[in-house]
């Protein structure tokens, strides 16, 4: 049994009944729940239920890795995404100098390049809100956006933070979710990737107090044991012991570093960091964008690459690396004029 799986089984599946609009009671490792019908019905199980999250446990509805409610549950939290939808205007939308924009930003690695034709059309992106909640000793809420070219799946996050100068029209609050499994999937997965840098950020300052405190504590505990031995041993010397005593508490003495090593694992539990990231909101935003076809050659190898003129953030956006993902303003073409970052040459 996994003790930090087992919790973050039991957050998920709260959240999730709670999501629905029903109701749970903590009972310390299991919940009880009163489920809506709706729930309770695609998860093919009954309206007032007792949930475990034991793999080893002998309740009827046990949720762990790997078993059949955990999927079906899985299945139902993916569905219920809100996603709202918004369309963004601009008085004015660039359309030249993007030769120079280009070179200010890019570096093509092993590539010369020109800006051939110019295209103002449309494009989405799609903004993320997931909230996160990290949980050791004390735990710590917050909420993170993250904002990506729906086409290229490059993180454009910094276009939330613009979001609120521009014209915006929202529309259809409540038009049902149309992002795929598989798109979710896919953002999931970036979200996953953004998330790291963000959150180390975030929680730096969490992360040193209970380090500090699982350093005090472990300090604290290795100052017991030690005086606790010493104080066995000195009793030992004392005159009178019989020989059974003595082994007695030869025997104790030998167990105290098991005890220690024990308590110490407790205590790394205890300051441990377990983050907990929820998808928790999605807005399509349709944005005006331009095109800038960019014509680049290897030697005698040509290929066109697009470009993304990003009206919001007044500025190209980069690209994606063919190999690992990540993006980039320095493209190297590979042998199949693919683009590949700096670490993927
Ligand atoms: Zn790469």
């Amino acid at each position: 049994m996994n003790y930090n799986n087992e919790i973050n089984l039991k957050f998920f599946s709260e959240d999730l009944i709670k999501g629905y609009g029903g109701a749970i009671e903590d009972r310390g490792r299991g919940i009880d729940a009163v489920l809506p019908e709706e729930l309770a019905e695609e998860l093919s199980v009954p309206e007032y239920l007792s949930l475990q999250f034991d793999a080893e446990g002998d309740g009827e509805w046990t949720i762990h890795y790997g078993s059949p409610l955990l999927d079906k549950m899985v299945t139902a939290a993916r569905e219920r995404i809100p996603v709202t939808r918004s369309v963004l205007h601009f008085d004015y939308l660039k359309t030249a100098g993007f030769e120079r924009l280009v070179q200010e930003l890019f570096y093509f690695g092993n590539a010369v390049g020109k800006v051939g034709e110019i295209a103002s059309t449309f494009n989405e992106y799609i903004l993320l809100y997931c909230s996160y909640l990290a949980q050791s000793d004390e735990q710590k809420e917050g909420l993170l956006t993250f904002v990506y070219n729906r086409n290229t799946l490059v993180e454009v996050s910094s276009m939330a933070e613009h979001l609120a100068e521009i014209s915006i029209n929202s529309t259809d609050k409540t038009s049902p979710v149309d992002l795929s499994g598989k798109e979710i999937e896919i953002i999931e997965q970036l979200v996953q990737h953004s998330a790291q840098g963000v959150l180390s950020a975030e929680l730096k300052d969490f992360e040193s107090s209970m380090n500090r405190r699982y350093r005090r504590d472990v300090k604290n505990l290795n100052e017991y044991y030690t005086a606790l031995r010493q104080e066995m041993e000195k009793n030992l010397q004392r005159s009178g012991l019989s020989e059974r005593l003595i082994a007695d508490r030869q025997e104790k003495i030998g167990l105290i570093p098991a005890e220690l090593a024990a308590k110490t694992d407790d205590l790394f539990n205890k300051y441990s960091i377990r983050i907990r990231l929820k998808l928790s909101g999605a807005v399509l935003i349709r944005s005006p964008i331009v095109k800038v076809f960019f014509h680049v050659s290897v030697g005698r190898k040509k290929k066109t690459i697009t470009l993304f003129y990003n009206p919001t953030l007044k500025s190209l956006e980069p690209l994606k690396c063919r190999k690992c993902g990540k993006d980039t303003y320095k493209p190297f073409f590979g042998k199949q004029m693919n683009i590949l970052c700096s670490q993927c040459i």
